[in-house]
């Protein structure tokens, strides 16, 4: 039994020479055991499709080194294919030259944005910023509240339309647009150097809740729009990421619950459909559990 990819494929060729350049059919070999390991990693089809076509091209002809043999060759062509889609580079967020720096989170209902902006600001805090929390997921029964909490939690000031909304069942009336404004002019007032702005979701893809996102966009010009992606999610990663890229042209994505279960295929999938770089991952419940994204660690986990 060979669990991994890269066990999988070096297993291919353990019995082939390991001299001259890849044949084309020992490539074909491969094909179907890296279609098979990026579909289990719930790599969307069409990705897969493409993602083997740019492998077996950038295998023909190439040279074994001496160092390698053709299975270990595969692996590692395989690995810098993943590492170029991922985004190569891990790229930072851009802060806006006149402060303070707006940073917008969009993303379904659950898909992590409420602990995401605790963790972001927790993580910005550590850097020396100084900033504000903005509660404008007004849809949600406690999302205030609960944005209120993870503030707490990471010492981060929280604006938000009226405080005291403790019990599940209340729910927060007001108009978001008009308190992701009233949070930036808070922040430009109070001199925090960066607003980030909570927004509300759905539980799936809907027209109301995606203007709502696409208005508080317009309203507060943000510098970043970051989109908060389960990475459990599976197969509806590239509708979901199509529909939020159009609807708010998102600059930038987090995936989260790496934590889980998940190998790492929606990665793959969004930044595929979207173009958008990876740029933070979330991987737990606790305001520590954040990490910068590595193209190459996310390489791995889907290989491994
Ligand atoms: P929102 O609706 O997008 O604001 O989502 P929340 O931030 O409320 O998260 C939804 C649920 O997922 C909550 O129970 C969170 O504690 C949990 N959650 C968020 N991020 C992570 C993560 O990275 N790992 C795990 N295991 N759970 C998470």
């Amino acid at each position: 039994m060979f669990n991994s990819l890269s066990d999988r494929l070096t297993a291919t060729f353990k019995n082939l020479g390991g001299k001259g350049r890849l044949t084309e059919a020992q490539i074909d070999g491969t094909v179907r055991e890296i279609r098979r390991a990026l579909l289990d990693a719930d790599v969307a089809l069409p990705v897969v499709r493409e993602f083997v076509a740019h492998v077996k091209e950038r295998a023909l002809g190439e040279e074994v080194s001496k160092s390698l043999n053709p299975g270990q060759q595969v692996v590692k062509i395989v690995n810098d294919q993943l590492v170029d889609i991922l985004g190569g580079e891990t790229r930072r967020l851009h802060l806006a030259k006149n402060p303070p720096t707006v940073i917008m989170l969009a993303g379904l209902q659950g898909a992590g944005k409420t602990t995401l902006a605790g963790k972001l600001a927790r993580h910005l805090k550590s850097e020396g910023h100084t900033p504000l929390l903005v509660a404008c997921d007004l849809q949600r029964p406690n999302a205030v509240k609960q944005l209120q909490v993870n503030g707490e939690r990471v010492g981060v000031p929280v604006y938000a339309p009226h405080p005291g909304v403790s019990s599940e069942s209340e729910s927060v009336t007001g108009d978001p647009v008009a308190v992701a404004r009233d949070g930036v002019a808070e922040a430009r007032a109070k001199l925090h150097d960066i607003v980030i702005v909570d927004t509300a979701g759905r539980l799936g893809v809907d027209a109301e809740m995606m203007q709502q996102a696409a208005d508080i966009r317009a309203a507060v010009e943000p510098d970043e729009v970051l989109f908060v992606i389960d990475s459990m999610i599976g197969q509806s990663a590239v509708e979901t990421a199509q529909a939020f890229n159009e609807g708010v042209d998102f600059t930038g994505v987090v995936l989260s619950k790496l934590d889980g279960d998940a190998r790492g295929g929606a990665a793959l999938s969004v930044r595929h459909v979207t173009g958008k770089p990876i740029m933070f991952a979330s991987t737990g419940e606790g305001m520590g559990d954040f990490e910068v994204f590595h193209p190459d660690r996310m390489a791995s986990r889907i290989l491994d």
